[in-house]
């Protein structure tokens, strides 16, 4: 089972990320202190961490640094204040994988946790690359081990970011999802709002798996038809 490490000394967002990533199937492990976090942190059971830099004792700053300083490579999601652009960008070159601004729905952090551990499921070698498994959905079938894609039982080839919103897309069969979400999801956060760029993907992913299996939901976003 994936675990995640979960530093946030208010016990309240604690609570809401902790309970939130076991309901969605994560091993979610909740320590209040920076003290707390490095120990934790050094024994390198978790896949990734959510770290908040505001932490009573030791900020996240220094738990990253003392982390990376004794060469621990967990992925680390940084949660900062939406206001704090200088320390977003020092968590990045202090050994960051992401960062999430405060405040935050539940979904968002999920879609980073999501695209972190998916990014490193993708290093080869990796524990996670042996477990991945593959996603199927009215005849489209993504191996996300080997990301072989296969439409009908036809293999068809697919771009590193294609495949991302193929997934993202697979994951939610049925459910509507707007731009804005595929932007930060499959994108990340340094995107353009304004950027035609999923539609233009969208485009692409249709001309490859057929244009009927993504429906447009006229002004909110797409769907994986719920079988075509
Ligand atoms: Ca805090």
């Amino acid at each position: 089972m994936t675990s995640i490490l979960i530093v946030e000394d208010e016990a309240r967002i604690r609570a809401f990320i902790t309970k939130g990533l076991k309901a969605a199937g994560y091993a979610a492990v909740g320590v209040a202190t920076g003290r707390e976090g490095i120990d934790h942190g050094l024994s390198e059971e978790f896949d990734l961490i959510v770290l908040d830099i505001g932490l009573p004792d030791i900020d996240g700053f220094d738990v990253l640094d003392q982390l990376r300083g004794s060469g621990v490579r967990t992925p680390v999601i940084v949660l900062t204040a939406r206001t704090s652009v200088d320390d977003t960008v020092q968590s990045l070159e202090t050994g960051a994988d992401d960062y999430m601004p405060k405040p935050f729905r539940f979904e968002e952090l999920l879609a980073r946790v999501r695209l972190r551990l998916r990014a490193t499921a993708d290093a080869p070698g990796s524990a996670a690359a042996a477990s991945a498994t593959s996603l199927e959905h009215g005849g489209v079938r993504l191996d996300l081990r080997t990301r072989r894609v296969t439409v009908d039982g036809a293999e068809v080839e697919l771009s590193a970011r294609e495949f991302s919103l193929a997934q993202e897309l697979l994951e939610h069969a049925g459910q509507v999802l707007t731009r804005e979400q595929l932007l930060s999801r499959v994108w990340g956060y340094d995107f353009d709002p304004a950027s035609n760029v999923v539609d233009v993907y969208i485009r692409y992913l249709r001309r490859k798996l057929g244009s009927e299996r993504i429906e447009t939901v006229r002004g909110v976003g797409y769907r994986l038809a719920s079988r075509s």
